[in-house]
């Protein structure tokens, strides 16, 4: 399987320079530049099949010639102690958890699988440098996928504010390989270092550096999993098409869906669910994407303004405008519609859905009141509820028990350096660390 980029056609690259590379030295961002017809090699599982045997199945075919299968399986069981889990509401609709991992959320997916395949394509007689810009729980995720993986160090840069939820058993200075760095700025301040760090060619060989943020594609091809997993799961049950519903903010786990389509997952449609940013519905409807003022919701993961996957999801239509007008159905939520499904699925099925499951599971809804519900609908959750725990107690005026492991993301702790955002400075802060 070869990546290239959205800006150029000359250049492909394997999954692993994809990866080290993080972004393409001519612009734009890695895609996949040909789709394997995966069919055989997945249609055979049945619900019998647990998560990391099929990712151990699947990935040494994808990564052929970079992944054998026994290395294949060792990076699973490396990645995942963890899966997903797909309970099924109705004749109509599933529930996909994706909330099982470290920190709750479903990004604990790619980053544990890119953590888990950089310690095994990084070179073994040096260290690797991994940069990457962390909000919110994400920078815990990042720490928790990185802690103790050979010959890394993980530097997480963090924007001013309070840290939360780190191990500081598993710090540079306490014999670890993590080394979270406050940067005095803001998130993008810390984006715009890591991306002046990328281009400075010497830093990058001095350190031997990678990143692992959100848009690298070592972190989107993992997530291709819990759509297989979820298709394996479902498959017996469906009587009618399957269509995904996703919540989309920066896009990346639809693009997953779509490759998880391209590889022969029986789709027949997604729903995007968006929340009122729905600036991209004139995108998928054929018209140019103009981004609009960004609106606080209650579902915060969704408001983006302007999706860092643009041009990814720009290149599927570029190739086949038609096809992907019927493949993507853009439906735009409003709070109170996703505090009525947060209630209506609690009511109904005494499950409770994070505000973003709820977005999804209200699209999908809408979406089947203009087609009729002839399909089976499988929503991810993407969140745990206890991670909004306030507004779902509030809302559905129950209390929200919350599991100890997302209790202690809420713990405060100190960085092991606060720097102002100058490559220098960050330098002198992990030289000695080397
Ligand atoms: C990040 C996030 C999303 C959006 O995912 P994208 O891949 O960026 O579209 C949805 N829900 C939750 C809870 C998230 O944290």
């Amino acid at each position: 399987m070869l990546f290239r980029s959205t800006q150029s056609n000359t250049t492909r690259v394997s999954y692993k320079e994809a990866i080290l590379n993080g972004l393409p030295p001519e612009g734009g961002l890695y895609v996949l530049d040909s789709v394997m017809d995966m069919r055989q090699f997945f249609l055979y599982m049945d619900s019998e099949t647990t998560f990391q045997e099929l990712v151990s199945a699947i990935s040494p075919v994808l990564l052929q010639g970079e992944l054998n299968p026994l290395t294949a399986a060792v990076v699973a069981g490396n990645a995942f102690d963890f899966e997903p889990e797909l309970q099924q509401l109705d004749e109509h609709y599933s529930i996909l958890n994706l909330y099982n991992g470290p920190t709750g959320v479903f990004k604990d997916f790619g980053i544990a699988y890119i953590a888990a395949l950089v310690e095994e394509f990084a070179p073994h007689d040096k260290k690797t440098m991994v940069l990457s810009a962390a909000r919110g729980d994400t920078g815990v995720s990042i720490a928790r996928a990185f802690d103790k993986k050979k010959n890394t160090i993980s530097v997480i840069l963090y924007p001013s504010g309070t840290i939360h939820g780190l191990d500081e058993a598993a710090f540079v200075e306490h014999g670890g390989n993590i080394i979270p760095i406050q940067i005095d700025g803001t998130f993008d301040d810390c984006q715009r270092l890591i991306t002046e760090i990328m281009k400075d060619r010497d830093f990058v060989g001095r350190y031997n550096t990678t990143t692992a943020n959100a848009i690298n594609v070592g972190r989107l091809l993992p997530q291709t999993f819990y759509y297989l997993y979820a298709f394996i799961k479902v498959k017996k049950r469906l009587s009618g098409d399957l269509r995904f519903s996703v919540p989309c903010g920066n896009f990346g786990s639809l693009i997953a869906g779509l490759y998880a389509w391209k590889f022969g997952v029986p789709v027949s449609g997604f729903v995007a669910a968006m929340n009122a940013n729905n600036a991209f519905a004139n995108f998928f409807s054929g018209k140019t994407f103009t981004p609009k003022q960004r609106i606080a919701t209650i579902s915060p993961a969704l408001d983006v303004c302007f999706p860092s996957n643009y041009e990814r999801l720009a290149s599927f239509y570029d190739e086949a405008p038609l096809v992907m007008r019927n493949m993507v159905f853009p439906q735009s939520i409003d709070d109170e519609a996703t505090r009525n499904a947060m209630k209506e699925v609690w009511m109904k099925y005494n499950i409770m859905l994070d505000p973003h499951a709820a977005v999804a599971f209200a699209a999908a809804k809408k979406s089947a009141e203009i087609k009729g519900e002839e399909y089976h609908t499988v929503v991810l959750a993407t969140a745990h509820p206890a991670k909004y725990a306030a507004l779902v107690s509030e809302t559905l005026g129950e209390t929200v028990a919350i599991p100890e492991k997302l209790a202690l993301l809420k713990k405060e702790c100190e960085p092991t350096a606060c720097i102002p955002p100058h490559i220098d400075t960050l330098e002198s802060a992990i030289a000695s660390c080397f």
